[in-house]
């Protein structure tokens, strides 16, 4: 309890108004629109929601904005996919992800989108800047280009054999098997992801921010000494290389139509890539915040501001937001950010998350289940703090600490005492039980827990507050108000009793108060009081304002909650080729990850339970089968597996059945198989076949078949 305020909190901000109220801007990274929101990603928009209704309760001035970043090639070839406009796909995104936010109390000022019309012109005016000091250069690259589908290939979207160990379906910037890397050009028998031609080279002009240029260097020299954190400055250090060794490179920030984005002004057929739009977002949901409520924007955001900026990420973004982003703004008449705090990944158990354990949950999973979304907030709470180290999910563990602190330490104090106070003593305090040294103690500590919380040490924090808590347990305990309630004698000490409890739990209500918003607000309005903020420590509850009836203010976890979560989650499991399409880094971490796991198995060709259940197995009836037309191996299949269309598959069976006969049949499908286009249409899908080892024996071939009392789509396990 009366650990040292770690020096990062102590330290005075460096712009400050002279009322000592701050003006704030503070971001989140923006989601992708591409897939879900998962707790994975909650933890930056839990850690970003404390930090910034900490700083509110201080009473400064604060806007915390966000957005969906909605461009780039996996977008576009998604809405294709899906037979819909990027447009409407990222609405219909957008809305998902602000449902799953706000059931997460993400108290967003406003969460906008990279698509809209002050991006756009943030973007231009940028780029009209950092062209103006001479910061663009315009550059013919060679890249792969996909003949078929018209348009060049991101290296993510290539594929071929590993030219170093030979392992099939690598990408194109490095191998999952061996590990090596190489260029996209070096793949041995390289296809396009998007159409599986064989991509060409090409030459385009790209135009590049000039990274390189001694004034970034220079500039970024001295901005990386304002860092929070040690392990992002030794980063950037690493980045920057030693004095005059000019280790940055140039930045390539066009990509050629097709892609979903801004076009380049007077760079027609060139749009913006992705990256350069995405942080320029911030900005833009700010502009759209400010305009509403009659804000200077320029106030905030151009050089010179008095106001400071803060943006919550993860650590694999580091690169663009203490690279380029701070350069960009430097060289565009903006100020720059004040600080960027990095946080680590989460694992669950102690490994990645994982589709097919189901651990990769999904916010809405959660909230479907009916968890509550601030038990998770305490939890990741208690597990953050300033640093990049990843947080681990262990849910018997959570489960234990939230029925163990929220409700046995916390809820209860308020429960025991709130009965008694309403029913003798009509729901008023003692006036006098308010200057009770346990009161005095735990009113010197809140300053130092609003510390620990603005310097991103919320397990500290709540420790503290548990230690309180745990003081306050022991208060009553020893005091036994069900004892003293027996006995009209103890009349007076029953209402100090009471009266100290509940004042305390009001103390505790505030020191929890960034963590668990929703139900503080249920504390509020129980105990007939203001909004709680810091200042309020030394304003005690009074006799004049009676409490009100007490309510149940939360509910245990219940462990077939935990098991209706993971179950929820089993069942989403999704096709790998969605994987594949996103070439968002943190995704591109993940696989990598996954791939390194797989290897382990492949060496001693076992494979795990996780390994078998990412194959989704259905049973499929034939409801039409045709010939191939100039193929002596195939037969179309059309195949009903309870989904809304039918799957197109071509199976190489023909030598073993007529087509006619096979019509009706029940077998079992791989439906989570990557579309595959071939010579003659796109399969959708593998049927099982039974072949003999020697595969020239005559009738070698059947086609799996499966009891007639099953039904199309039921899961083969
Ligand atoms: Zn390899």
């Amino acid at each position: 309890m009366s650990a040292p305020i770690p020096a990062s909190a102590s330290a005075a901000p460096a712009t400050s108004a002279h009322d000592g109220r701050r003006q704030i801007l503070v971001t989140s990274a923006l989601p992708y629109a591409n897939g879900q929101i998962h707790i994975g990603h909650m933890v930056e928009y839990i850690q970003t929601d404390i930090w910034v209704r900490t700083l509110r309760m201080h009473g400064h001035e604060v806007y915390y904005v966000g957005a969906d970043d909605t461009h780039g090639t996996p977008i576009m070839l998604r809405a294709e996919k899906e037979s819909t406009t990027p447009k409407q796909l990222i609405e219909r995104v957008w809305k998902e992800h602000k449902r799953d936010f706000d059931s997460f109390g993400i108290s967003f000022d406003n969460y906008y989108s990279t698509d809209a019309e002050e991006n756009r012109v943030l973007c231009n005016t940028i780029y009209g800047a950092l062209q103006q000091a001479g910061l663009i250069d315009a550059r013919d690259i060679e890249q792969a280009y996909d003949p078929v589908k018209e348009m060049f290939l991101p290296d993510r979207f290539i594929k071929g054999e590993c030219p170093k160990c030979g392992a099939k379906d690598q990408y194109g910037d490095n191998c999952e098997v061996c590990g090596s890397t190489y260029q996209p050009t070096e793949l041995i028998n390289p296809y396009s992801v998007v159409s599986g031609a064989t991509p060409i080279r090409k030459t385009s002009t790209h135009y590049f921010f000039r990274l390189s240029d001694p004034r970034c260097e220079v500039f970024l020299r001295g901005w990386v000494s304002g860092l929070a954190q040690p392990e992002a400055t030794n980063k950037m250090r690493e980045w920057l290389g030693d004095q005059g060794e000019a280790k940055l490179a140039d930045w390539d920030i066009s990509r050629d139509s097709p892609y979903f984005g801004f076009e380049i002004p007077g760079a027609p057929g060139k749009c913006f890539y992705v990256w350069v739009d995405a942080p320029v977002g911030y900005y833009a949901s700010f502009k759209n915040l400010a305009d509403r409520i009659g804000l200077s924007f320029d106030d905030w955001v151009k050089s010179g501001s008095k106001a400071e900026q803060y943006h919550f990420i993860g650590k694999d973004i580091l690169y663009f937001h203490t690279l380029f982003w701070p350069a960009t703004l430097e060289f565009s008449g903006h100020r720059t950010p004040t600080n960027v705090f990095a946080h680590g990944f989460l694992t669950m158990d102690g490994a990645k998350m994982s589709k097919s354990r189901g651990t990769f949950i999904t916010a809405q999973s959660v909230i479907d289940t009916g968890i509550n979304p601030e038990w998770l907030r305490y939890y990741f709470a208690a597990k953050l703090n300033s640093t990049m180290e990843d947080i681990d999910l262990n849910l018997e563990d959570f489960q234990a600490r939230v029925n163990s602190d929220l409700v046995g330490k916390y809820v209860n104090i308020a429960s025991r005492a709130a009965g008694f106070l309403i029913k003798r003593f009509d729901g008023c305090v003692q006036d006098s039980a308010m200057h009770h040294a346990l009161l005095a103690d735990m009113r010197a500590a809140i300053p130092q827990i609003a510390a620990y919380y603005e310097s991103r040490e919320y397990g500290r924090a709540l420790r503290t507050t548990m230690e309180l808590a745990d003081a306050v347990n022991a208060y009553v305990d020893t005091a036994k108000p069900w004892e003293q309630a027996k006995d009209q004698v103890n009349a007076v000490a029953l209402h100090e009793t009471c009266s100290v409890s509940l004042e305390a739990f009001r103390l505790l209500s505030l020191a929890l108060k960034p963590v668990l918003p929703k139900l503080i607000e249920a504390v509020e309005s129980f105990l007939s009081i203001a909004p709680l903020a810091w200042t309020d420590a030394g304003k005690p509850l009074s006799s004049a304002s009676p409490v009100n009836a007490y309510k149940h203010l939360t509910t245990r976890i219940d462990p077939k909650q935990i098991e209706a979560l993971l179950a929820a989650n089993r069942e989403s499991l999704q096709p790998c080729a969605e994987a594949a399409a996103s070439a968002k880094a943190a995704v591109k971490k993940d696989a990598k990850q996954e791939a390194k796991e797989d290897v382990k198995h492949e060496e001693s060709g076992v494979i795990s339970i996780d390994d078998f259940a990412k194959v989704d197995l259905r049973i499929a009836k034939i409801v039409d089968c045709k010939a191939v037309e100039g193929s002596d191996k195939l037969l179309q299949l059309t195949l009903d597996i309870g989904e809304e269309k039918t799957r197109n598959v071509f199976s190489g069976i023909k030598s073993a059945y007529r087509p006619e006969d096979l019509v009706g049949r029940l077998t079992v499908m791989v439906a989570n198989l990557a579309p595959r286009k071939m010579k003659f249409g796109m399969s959708e899908g593998m049927v099982l076949a039974v072949s003999a080892t020697d595969e020239k024996a005559e009738s070698g071939l059947y086609i799996l078949e499966s009891h007639s009392g099953t039904k199309p789509g039921m899961r083969v396990k």
